[in-house]
Formats: C-alpha cells, sequence, structure tokens
C-alpha cells in the first residue's frame, strides 16, 4: 500500500491564515514541511480518506493525481473534512470526462448532514434522492461501526471516533495485501469498545495516523494532544496491536500548542512516534 498525506493540519491549516502567533510566523519563514493544509490521506491511487477542502490544492502542490479515485471514506461532515463542492463538480454540468465512478462510505448521521448541506448550499436537490447517483456519477454507501466491509482490494472497519457525537464520526482501519493501516482524525482518547475491538478484529498494523491536534504542552480534550498520542502508541505496542516494524504517525495539527515541523520531530523523535507531513508518501 502507499500512502500519501495531502494534508496533516486541524481546521485552520498552519499557518492559520490570520495569526501571528509565534508557531505561525516561525512555519512561514520555514516554509516547506512546516506549511500544513487541512488532513486527508490517498491510498493508492483510488482510496481517498475524506473529500476535504485542500484536496485539489494538495494533487496540483504534491504532483499526485486524484483521477483513479473511485472510494472515499468519509470520517465526518465537519468543514475542514467535507467540502461537498466537489461531487458537485462530478456533474455532467461541469464538462468531467473519464471520471470513474465515486463509491462514497459514510455512517448515516455524516450523510444526512451532507445531504442537508448539499441541497442547501448546492444543488437544490438531496445528495441522498436517486437522480443525484446518476447526476453526479456517485454511489452511496451507508455504513456502521465495527461492520467489516469490503470494496475492490480492500477490506475496511469503521470504529467510532470519540468525536462530534451526534456526526457519527468514524475511524477507519484499512487492510489490503496483507497491509494494514489505522487513520484515526477526528478523535479525543479512543473508547475503551474500540480497543476491544482491536483484538477481537485481531488487528496489527503496520502504520497507525493519530490525532495530534493539541501540542507537547496542552492537555487533550475533543481530539488527542501529544501526551495522549505518546500514550495510546505505547498501548498500542504494548497490547500487541503494532507490527515490529510498524510505525506511528501525527496528523491534524494545529498552530495553537504545536511548534513549526523540524521542533515537533524532534520532540516526537524523542517519544517513539513521528509527524507526517503534506506531500509525504509512505510504502508499506
Ligand atoms: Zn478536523
Ligand atoms: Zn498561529
Ligand atoms: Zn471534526
Amino acid at each position: 500500500m502507499i500512502v500519501t498525506f495531502l494534508g496533516t493540519a486541524a481546521a485552520n491549516a498552519f499557518p492559520e491564515a490570520f495569526c501571528k502567533c509565534k508557531n505561525c510566523e516561525q512555519a512561514r519563514m520555514l516554509g516547506g514541511f512546516s506549511l500544513r493544509k487541512r488532513s486527508a490521506v490517498l491510498v493508492n491511487d483510488d482510496l481517498l480518506i475524506d473529500l476535504n477542502p485542500d484536496i485539489m490544492a494538495a494533487s496540483q502542490i504534491h504532483g499526485c493525481s486524484l483521477t483513479n479515485v473511485c472510494y472515499c471514506l468519509q470520517t465526518h461532515p465537519h468543514a475542514d473534512h467535507l467540502d461537498l463542492s466537489h461531487l458537485l463538480s462530478r456533474s455532467p454540468d461541469y464538462g468531467t470526462i473519464g471520471t470513474p465512478i465515486l463509491n462514497f462510505y459514510a455512517s448515516a448521521e455524516t450523510l444526512q448532514r451532507a445531504s442537508e448541506t448539499f441541497e442547501r448550499d448546492l444543488a437544490g436537490y438531496s445528495l441522498l434522492s436517486p437522480d443525484a447517483k446518476a447526476w453526479l456519477n456517485l454511489k452511496i454507501h451507508e455504513i456502521e461501526p465495527l461492520q467489516p466491509f469490503s470494496f475492490g482490494n480492500y477490506r475496511v472497519i469503521a470504529f467510532p471516533a470519540n468525536h462530534a457525537p451526534k456526526m457519527g464520526a468514524m475511524l477507519y482501519s484499512v487492510e489490503s495485501d496483507g497491509c494494514s493501516i489505522f487513520y484515526a482524525t477526528d478523535t479525543a482518547t479512543l473508547f475503551e469498545e474500540t480497543w476491544q475491538a482491536f483484538h477481537q478484529f485481531q488487528m496489527k498494523f503496520d502504520l497507525v495516523i493519530l490525532d495530534h491536534t493539541y501540542g507537547p504542552s496542552q492537555p487533550g480534550s475533543d481530539h488527542l494532544s501529544a501526551h495522549q498520542v505518546i500514550e495510546h502508541v505505547k498501548r498500542m505496542r504494548n497490547e500487541e496491536l503494532l507490527k515490529p516494524n510498524a510505525r506511528a504517525f501525527a496528523t491534524h495539527i494545529a498552530h495553537e500548542g504545536n511548534p513549526a515541523h523540524p521542533e515537533l520531530v524532534e520532540f516526537a523523535s524523542q517519544n517513539g512516534y513521528e509527524v507526517a507531513y503534506d506531500g509525504l508518501v509512505l510504502e508499506i
């Protein structure tokens, strides 16, 4: 599996557009890996996790084509993760050619929210209506937590995120060709039922990607902090949920408490994890 990080920032990107805090100024000065777009990943060239507002910029900047994307796992409907105008742009009105059908996977709550927003702001018809499928070259799949499902070469399990309770937010494990990744943003500390489910499904991850909204001197709350990431990675290793050479990466990194990339890498390397950056490609 090839995993490409299209974005690694929390909701307001990093640097945040209007902010002159020390971290944002440092990121602007350093550029490169310290510039973060909103979080999403591309798996191989056909599976996207989160149809977010920055995927086009990411595709252009990092030279990764999205034209073969035919599967999307949507974590939840928050605006930093879901930009529904991407769906509208797939309609014949927009003249797209050679676009494969998009299989869009999300919880019932996420689909309901997305449908309301789509109808209100973009199209005047429901995303869930029979016509939408033909118009948008789209197939919608409602998923349930802890019910494995498969498509193409992938086997997926959705785990409930500890985030935005009424939105059906999900974390995903994706398995293909004997490799397994866990993508976990947005979430606060994982529920005990999620840890139990890891064991029940005998998960052994090659790669885990964890929410790191809050930095080394902040407490976690509705998202994970650096110290909670450290604890989660330790527990995963202790409970043998990671393969021996598994790697753990931070993503969804906010400007308030996280330093620019080099300093955060330094902190992470002393604490048993790594820091993703936009355009990072991992072959696992
Ligand atoms: Zn987010
Ligand atoms: Zn800032
Ligand atoms: Zn969110």
